[in-house]
């Protein structure tokens, strides 16, 4: 089914990659809580092994029914050509880099990110010897000057977490392709395929955290790297060679030589050598938890749109506000490139600097009772957090002051609740850190 490429969003997040189960004509994905699947015959083994045989499902760390679903229905919605879902956001980004990667490499970064993704590449990719630039994200000409002959990848989030500066995906991608000859891997978690597609702006690799807003309860850990199949590994081999050296146990032939005919060299590699060997996989649960998120993902987006949009206007009126960080807010470097690039609308994380600094900010994380104070986003219930001293206490003040995080930045994920009981929480909170 998921091969109906003319399914509009609403269509595709319902059915795209799921048809009833062939054995029990269960209509939803039944959970295929399993470890292992059994061979037909020691020769389907042995192809399995070799990767002749792409179709079954051997063992779970690698692929599983359940998992696959989601896995196709997220490719069909950012318009990639396949996924490969992983545990976490945070392996996504180590697994979709990893697969680039190999110690000596580069990466150029955008100092706009997420704390746990600067912690995951500013320190554990320094220790196994990738070296890593950021540059602000807007800064094109900084994204030149990174560029090394080591460079290997540059990363981006589309939506910034938690200033909400957007990425100029065309842009970035014009240097990566034409400059540093590197793929453009964007994490596009606050955006999501509904807000924007980054494959269809310049990217080559999507990468979530699906426990944000593609599953949307809040009930999971998740994540999942999508392959546009755009980058060609083949001119300069010199500089891939997990991609044209064969790899042990899989016979003759490297990843390009062999699957990019399929265009599928990256997300076979991806999950044949690198999930394979580190092992993050999904749990078949939790696939089946984000499949249910993903069947009201375009319904949710448009309602966290609309309250994030309320909660702008209500802070930017606010005495107590300083300044609100929001793609499209008055007064966001980026707002030209977020209104281009996000005509539905730019999310649902609203950041605002309060006024009276550290203080105020604790005091008011401590006075909601609507918002729940917890560190994650993309819930249908509205949080609240205080990242300098929790998401990015692991940056330094400079690191901080650089993503735009002053001690006083209190980050929204703005829920699906009603927009008036918001703003009376709000009321609250900014009368008890007056
Ligand atoms: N990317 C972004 C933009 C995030 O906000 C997060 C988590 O907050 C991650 C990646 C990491 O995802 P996870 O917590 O699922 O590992």
């Amino acid at each position: 089914m998921s091969s109906d490429d003319d399914w509009g969003f609403d269509t595709a997040q319902i059915h795209a990659g799921a048809a009833p189960d062939a054995g029990t004509r269960a209509r939803a994905t039944p959970i295929f809580a399993t470890s292992s699947f059994v061979y037909d015959s020691a020769e389907q083994a042995a192809a399995s092994f070799l990767l002749e045989d792409l179709e079954g499902f051997g063992y779970t760390r690698m692929s599983n029914p359940t998992t696959a679903v989601a896995e196709r229905r997220i490719a069909r919605l950012e318009g990639g050509v396949a996924a490969v879902a992983t545990a976490s956001g945070q392996s996504a980004t180590a697994m979709a880099l990893l697969n680039l990667l190999r110690s000596g490499d580069h990466i150029v970064v955008a100092g706009e990110i997420y704390g746990g993704t600067s912690n995951l590449l500013g320190q554990r990719f320094a220790e196994i010897g990738i070296a890593i630039t950021n540059v602000p994200v807007a800064d094109l000409d900084g994204w030149r000057a990174a560029v090394r002959p080591s460079t290997r990848a540059f990363f981006v989030e589309s939506i910034g977490n938690p200033t909400g500066a957007v990425a100029d995906l065309e842009a970035i991608a014009a240097v990566a392709h034409e400059e540093a000859e590197v793929p453009l891997v964007v994490d596009s978690t606050l955006a999501t395929p509904y807000l924007l597609r980054p494959l269809q702006h310049g990217a080559d690799v999507v990468v979530h955290s699906t426990t944000k807003f593609l599953s949307g309860h809040g009930t999971v850990i998740g994540g999942v790297v999508v392959d546009g199949a755009t980058f060609d590994f083949g001119t300069r081999p010199e500089r891939w060679p997990g991609f044209h050296t064969p790899d042990v146990g899989h016979g003759s032939g490297g990843y390009w030589e062999r699957f990019s005919p399929l265009r599928q060299a990256y997300s076979r590699r991806l999950r044949s050598t690198v999930l394979r060997d580190y092992g993050p996989a999904p749990s078949p649960f939790n696939s089946f938890l984000l499949i249910q998120g993903l069947e009201t993902l375009s319904l949710r987006m448009r309602q966290h749109v609309a309250n994030a949009e309320a909660l702008v206007a209500y802070l930017e009126g606010h005495a107590q506000v300083e300044r609100v960080h929001y793609p499209t807010a008055t007064g966001s470097p980026t707002a030209a490139v977020a209104k281009r690039l996000l005509p539905r609308g730019a999310g649902a994380i609203v950041s605002f600097d309060i006024a009276g600094g550290l203080d105020a900010g604790r005091r008011f994380v401590d006075s909601v009772r609507l918002f729940s104070h917890l560190a994650n986003v993309g819930d249908v219930r509205s949080l609240v957090i205080h990242p300098a001293s929790t998401t990015n206490s692991g940056q330094s003040e400079a690191q901080r002051a650089a993503a735009g995080i002053g001690p006083g930045l209190i980050r929204l994920s703005v829920g699906l609740e009603d927009a008036a009981d918001l703003v009376a929480d709000l009321d609250r909170a900014f009368a008890a850190a007056r």
